[in-house]
């Protein structure tokens, strides 16, 4: 009998780009490859790519050539938003015979039977974004204890900066039942958490929604997903991976306080502090309704953990926009930033825009407010010592030790007990490291 073929797979980027390779992973499986750790040499390497910043297109091709090193002869797919934003690019990198488009890449076992190791150009296949109006649903499983669960894909949003609509074209969804099926199918694996993933997850329903043979189910939106969600048996957590702070409407955080697998973590992208650059963003809110979002989180869940998203140097911040929009998130009763020095991203408005903010300033601008965050993320830490709350443990990578996230996602550290691996279970919060981790015990009869 011949040996099975065998791919390894590489994703750079978002949750959802996990959750895509491994549902990719599954059909290469289906089809009798064996799939191995793109760390030992493979007949095929798939490469799933980010584009959100220039580094994660530098980072791509220092990644097809490790896959090269490890099997000169290996077949090379790129995938994902940089394949379909610079296809011509990608297939310019020496060794790469296959890029894919947003529309293709669910298709690759189609490509790769008859690819041969050509020299030269690779082949591409990345039609116009708006031929990916399907919804393919995808999750992630085998290689973390929580599940990335793809809801939603693509966005509508014109926001200034953001190449992701050209990447992965315009919103569209799953549908609640399909939804369901997948979190019961997810449940019988064994997952305890599953993290809600997409582009724009809060706009589930909104737009257009065509998966293959099932009736568009336009009525139910993201309050309806969850609420059906919630009724799922054998998953204990969900956590929303990400919400535009305009979709984070009361009604979904009152249900997030009242629900009973929905955790008390909301990551809201604010992007700025102040209302000029969100108006030159193009967001659909300004500060006071995300300052509105968060208080009527903390109304209903004191312990709730907020993390947002903001964007340094910008075009056209003055120092005075600078410091007004760090006032702004100081003042938020918020756990932790993730801060992005602004790059200018080709084919977006915000590239033409006049006011470019010299390099060194973004990056002091991020130095200022990862400073920030790091005060903060302390603070809600150290707020939470002493209590008990409850924790999903999985392996560390220190020997002899078990991490994990509780609910309201701090992040824990603890001796090893194999047997607690992928359950959940109260535990004592304790001191706060240096590094960040919270040590925890055994709360008492666990
Ligand atoms: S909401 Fe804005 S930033 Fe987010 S994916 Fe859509 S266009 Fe990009």
């Amino acid at each position: 009998m011949a040996t099975p073929r065998t791919v390894a797979f590489y994703t750079l980027g978002c949750k959802l780009n996990y959750s895509e390779t491994s549902a990719i992973g599954r059909r290469f499986e289906q089809a009798g490859y064996g799939v191995t750790d793109f760390r030992q040499p493979a007949d095929i390497y798939v490469i799933n790519t980010c584009s959100v910043t220039d580094f994660a297109d530098r980072k791509c091709r220092q990644v097809v050539r490790k896959a090269l090193r490890r099997n000169p002869d290996a077949k090379v797919v790129v995938i994902g938003c940089y394949a379909q934003l610079k296809p011509q690019e990608i297939a310019d990198i020496p060794g790469v015979d296959l890029v894919l488009g947003a529309a293709e890449k669910f298709r690759v076992l189609d490509y790769v039977e008859d690819l041969s190791k050509a020299p030269g150009k690779g082949l591409v296949e990345a039609g116009a974004v708006r031929q990916a109006s399907t919804f393919v649903d995808a999750f992630s499983f085998g290689d973390r204890t929580r599940s990335f669960l793809k809801v939603q894909d693509g966005c509508n949003y014109k926001c200034t900066f953001c190449t992701i609509p050209q990447a992965r074209g315009g919103s569209r969804s799953d549908t609640v039942p399909h939804v369901l099926e997948n979190a019961r199918h997810i449940a019988g694996l064994g997952v305890k958490e599953i993290v809600l993933t997409g582009v724009n997850i809060g706009d589930f329903g909104n737009g257009t929604e065509v998966i293959e043979g099932s009736r568009p189910q336009k009525e139910a939106l993201f309050i309806d997903l969850i609420g059906a969600l919630d009724e799922v048996k054998g998953i204990e957590r969900f956590r929303i991976s990400s919400i535009e702070p305009n979709l984070c409407t009361d009604a979904i955080i009152e249900f997030v306080a009242a629900s009973r697998r929905f955790v008390p973590h909301f990551h809201m992208p604010l992007q700025s502090g102040n209302n000029k650059q969100l108006a030159q963003m193009r967001r659909r809110y300004r500060r006071e309704l995300y300052a509105e979002r968060v208080a009527k989180i903390k109304a209903l869940m004191p312990h709730a953990c907020i993390g947002l998203d903001v964007i340094v140097g910008f075009p056209g911040e003055t120092e005075a926009d600078f410091l007004e929009s760090y006032r702004f998130i100081r003042e938020l009763d918020v756990s932790y930033l993730h801060v992005f020095t602004y790059s200018e991203r080709p084919n977006t408005p915000a590239a033409e825009m006049e006011g470019a903010v010299p390099m060194h300033l973004r990056r002091e601008r991020n130095r200022m407010l990862t400073i920030l965050s790091d005060k903060k993320k302390r603070a809600f830490y150290a707020a939470h010592q002493g209590q008990e709350r409850k924790v999903l443990f999985e392996h560390s990578r220190e020997a002899g030790r078990m991490s994990g996230f509780t609910d309201n996602y701090i992040k824990i550290d603890a001796p090893l007990k194999p047997g607690l691996i992928n359950t959940i279970q109260p535990v004592r919060l304790g001191a706060l490291r240096p590094d960040g981790v919270m040590e925890s015990e055994m709360a008492v009869g666990a």
